[in-house]
This record gives C-alpha cells, structure tokens and sequence, in this order.
C-alpha cells in the first residue's frame, strides 16, 4: 500500500514535471490562434511576450495581404534542442531558445518564419532561393523592428547573384518593386503557391527574364 501511495506521487510529480516544462498556452484574437509551447525552463517572459505580440502584429497582415486563405491556427515551440535559428513546417515554427537568449532583439524571425506559413507552396515547383528570398523581402517590408535587430538589406557586392537567396535576393525583389514593377513579387508568390510558376513568368510580368533583371540592378542599384 506504501509503495503504491509512494508510486501515485512520483507519477504525479513526473505528470507536473513534464506539463510545466511544456506549459501550452492558446492565445486567440482576430480569429487567429496562436498556441505557445517551450522545453525551455528560463524563457524570459518578456521574450515570450513579444514572440506572442509580434506574431499576432504580423500574421493578419501577411495573410490578409498574400494568402487569405492560409491557416487560422499557428504553434510556437520554443526548443533547447533546436540548433539552427528557427524552422517552420506544418503551421509549426520551432525557435532556438540558443538563439532567442543571445539575440532577443531579432524578433522579426517571427516574420520571416510565419510568411513560410502563408506561403504554403506545398512540394514547390520554385527553387528553395526563391522562397527564402521572399520571406527576407516580406521581413524588410512588414518587420516590426529590423532597426533594432540591426537588420538591413546588405549593399550589391559583384559576386552577389539573385541566387543567394535570403536577404541579397531580397534586396533585388525589393528593386523590382521599387524600380521596374510593384506587385510583382505578390506575383510571383501568388503563382508558387498555385504551382503554375515558371522562370519565364518573370518576362510576362515585367517585359524582362531574371538575368536582365539582374543585369539591370547591378548597373543601378539603387533603392
Ligand atoms: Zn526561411
């Protein structure tokens, strides 16, 4: 009877133990969800809070300007095994507390990590640059503080191509936009999504394939 008395309470330790260290919280407001999950014991609640706050800023807007119909319902993971930045799949955005601890400041990860979710081009029919060039250029254009996370579009550099990928390939779209067509990175997006991208959809939008883009950029790169 002791032993069973003495069992029932390790259990129910073990039972608490593991809900605190992943302490679920459902946060709903215009109709989004957000449910917030961490292993990480020392989250600074301060950091979690902006987590919460910058995804409810940010996520209506995304939605409301590229994919109306994406999902209504997102999970945080705050993760100590994490060792990357941060990844998104399946309405799922996994932090690394690692990184979230040294770089509290860069919150707008938040955004470029939720547009993957708006994005939802499935098994895409684009290259991986492309998809990560757009999240960047929707990080600069709806980030809540890259000032304050010292974020910039980095300066054309001769050995830089749209290729890339992320923030050089950003700032080539948002040239684009600026210089030679705007809408045509919520184009592009739109067709990846539709899985009716192909590289020549560029041409049909601005009069100009990818490479005399590029070569036009490079020749006047200014923002
Ligand atoms: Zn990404």
């Amino acid at each position: 009877m002791k032993r069973v008395t003495l069992f029932s309470v390790l259990f129910f330790l073990a039972v608490v133990s593991f809900t605190q260290s992943y302490a679920q919280e459902v946060i709903k407001k215009k109709g989004y969800t957000l449910t917030f999950e961490s292993n990480f014991a020392q989250l600074d609640p301060k950091l979690k809070k902006r987590l919460i706050e910058t995804f409810f800023e940010v996520y209506p807007k995304l939605a409301k300007e590229y994919n109306p119909n994406t999902i209504k319902e997102v999970k945080f993971f705050v993760d100590t095994n994490y060792k990357g930045v941060a990844a998104t799949s399946n309405g799922k955005v996994s932090f690394s507390s690692n990184w979230m601890v040294k770089h509290p400041e860069d919150i707008d990860v938040v955004t470029h990590e939720v547009m993957h979710i708006v994005q939802d081009y499935g098994r895409s029919v684009g290259p991986g640059w492309l998809t990560e060039g757009i999240a960047d250029y929707v990080r600069s254009k709806f980030g809540v503080d890259n000032p304050g996370a010292k974020w910039t579009l980095p300066d054309l550099k001769p050995e830089h191509s749209y290729k890339n990928s992320y923030r050089i390939t950003a700032r080539f779209f948002t040239w684009i936009e600026k210089h030679v067509k705007p809408g045509t990175i919520k184009a592009i997006d739109a067709s990846l999504r539709e899985h009716t991208y192909t590289p020549s959809i560029w041409a049909k939008l601005t009069g100009k394939d990818l490479d005399a883009l590029w070569a036009d950029y490079v020749k006047n790169p200014q923002l």
